[in-house]
């Protein structure tokens, strides 16, 4: 089994032979995210027989894509750590899976695909969790590509780590997720200057209430991060030896290295060449994560579904709803079809500040933030009038499932022995 890392340029054929004739499948899953490894393990937990295979354009079994962005810059987690199960494991499960080799091609009438190196699978069911892919600037001077970076995968963190070297200066673009944390975990590097541009007040202002805005801010600054709210970026050149940035109303900044964190789009080619209705940039699914092929299936960030709480067609881009969506769709294809209820939490880090959350959490919809004395740790409710349509726990661990459940059951903020729950 390859370490990671490894980049060998030859597609990679897990405990498989290569097929001069197509080959026929139970199951195929296509892509190698916690979506598609939670799906094949559900589908092994109804039907320990029926032929599984998951192919993946990456040349990794299926890893933690969170640490990324976290914990591997800190020593917090390591690269050993990363697989989500061993090539054993795998083995064990009969899952056969097929590295480094993605699949170009779905003919959904004949139920065959195609991959790159030219090998033809017939399914009975397909499982589409190709997930997404970082958004790209428009790089017209070619020696801005060696300068800036975007993070999806683990060889995009190879590629940056290698780069972010002592002595340079590094500007993060974007205050969403991905640019919050990177730009925190980077500030943590030996000798690196940081700088962190974004459209808001603060990193992770679309949530965050102002309040826990503040202590954000307050935290960057003490790790020397040099922070830019209020620029939005408006293009990229390449000038005196440097990169730089321009934004439409301020003044631009210059940096050796670039990483452009301003969201990602799904892998959606394969659903379009099969057909498939797509909504909110997704694979258009019922509650069982079908889609509008009755032997294709869609989990994972690609997947859009009827919300459990609201009813209203969702796409989630988090961990949690990768995993509890992948699971009910191998469920689902393995023959165990029930409605998709679970309302999926979303978690992130900054420096040594946490929280989950569950529901919509849009900071201007922000009920009440009740934060104890004490500081740290605070509840925020957000809604509309008395109803509480999300809760984001700040440094409070253990509770997400009584935020959960309280968002379904619909209860208001005066329901005073849920919120103590939550808050003590
Ligand atoms: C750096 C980083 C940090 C994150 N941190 C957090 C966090 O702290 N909390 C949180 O809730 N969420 C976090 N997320 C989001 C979370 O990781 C995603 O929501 C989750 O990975 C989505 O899972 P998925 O299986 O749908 O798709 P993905 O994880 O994107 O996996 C899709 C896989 O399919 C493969 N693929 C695509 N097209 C093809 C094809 N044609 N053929 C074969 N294979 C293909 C891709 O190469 C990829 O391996 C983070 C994401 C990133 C990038």
């Amino acid at each position: 089994m390859d370490r990671y890392g490894d980049s060998t340029q030859k597609p990679r054929v897990h405990k498989a032979e290569v097929m001069d004739e197509i080959s026929s499948w139970d199951y195929v899953i296509v892509g190698t995210g916690p979506a598609a490894a939670e799906a094949a393990v559900a589908i092994r937990e109804l039907d320990n027989r029926g032929k599984l295979l998951m192919l993946g354009a990456e040349r990794q079994l299926p890893y933690q894509r969170p640490p990324l962005s976290k914990g591997l810059w800190t020593g917090k987690d390591t690269v050993e750590e990363l697989p989500l199960r061993s090539a054993a494991e795998w083995d064990g499960l009969s899952v056969q899976i097929h590295l480094g080799d993605a699949v170009i091609e779905l003919d959904a009438g004949a139920r065959t695909l195609t991959s790159a190196s030219g090998r033809i699978y017939r399914y009975e069911r397909l499982l589409l969790a190709t997930g997404g892919r970082a958004r790209q600037p428009e790089l017209a001077i070619a020696t801005l590509r060696d300068r800036v970076f975007t993070l999806r995968n683990f060889q995009d963190y190879e590629r940056l780590q290698a780069a972010a070297r002592p002595g340079l200066t590094v500007l993060v673009v974007g205050g969403g997720f991905l640019g919050a944390e990177l730009a925190a975990a980077l500030s943590r590097q030996e000798g690196l200057k940081v700088h962190h541009a974004f459209a808001g007040n603060a990193p992770l202002a679309h949530v965050l209430p102002p309040t826990l805005q503040k202590v954000v801010l307050a935290r960057y600054g003490k790790a020397g991060v040099q922070l830019h709210p209020q620029h939005r970026l408006e293009g990229l050149d390449w000038e005196d030896g440097s990169v730089r940035a321009h934004f439409t109303t301020q003044a631009p900044i210059a940096c050796d290295l670039l990483v452009y964190a301003l969201g990602m789009e799904s892998n959606l080619e394969l659903a379009q060449q099969a057909g498939l209705t797509l909504d909110k940039g997704g694979v258009l699914v019922n509650t069982e994560l079908r889609s509008s092929d009755s032997r294709i299936w869609a989990a994972g960030d690609l997947a859009t579904y009827p919300d459990p709480v609201w009813q209203e067609p969702c796409r989630l881009e988090h961990w949690d709803n990768a995993e509890a969506t992948g699971r009910a769709a191998g469920r689902a294809m393995a023959g165990r079809s029930e409605p998709f209820r679970h309302q999926s939490l979303f978690f992130s880090d900054l420096f040594e500040l946490g929280f989950e959350a569950v529901g919509r959490c849009d900071s201007q919809r922000v009920l009440r933030v009740a934060a104890p004395p004490g500081g740290g740790k605070a509840v925020v409710y957000y809604g509309d009038g008395d109803w509480v349509e999300g809760v984001l726990l700040w440094n409070v661990w253990g509770k997400a499932d009584a935020a959960r459940e309280g968002i379904a059951a619909h209860r208001p903020l005066m329901d005073l022995h849920w919120v103590e729950t939550l808050e003590t």
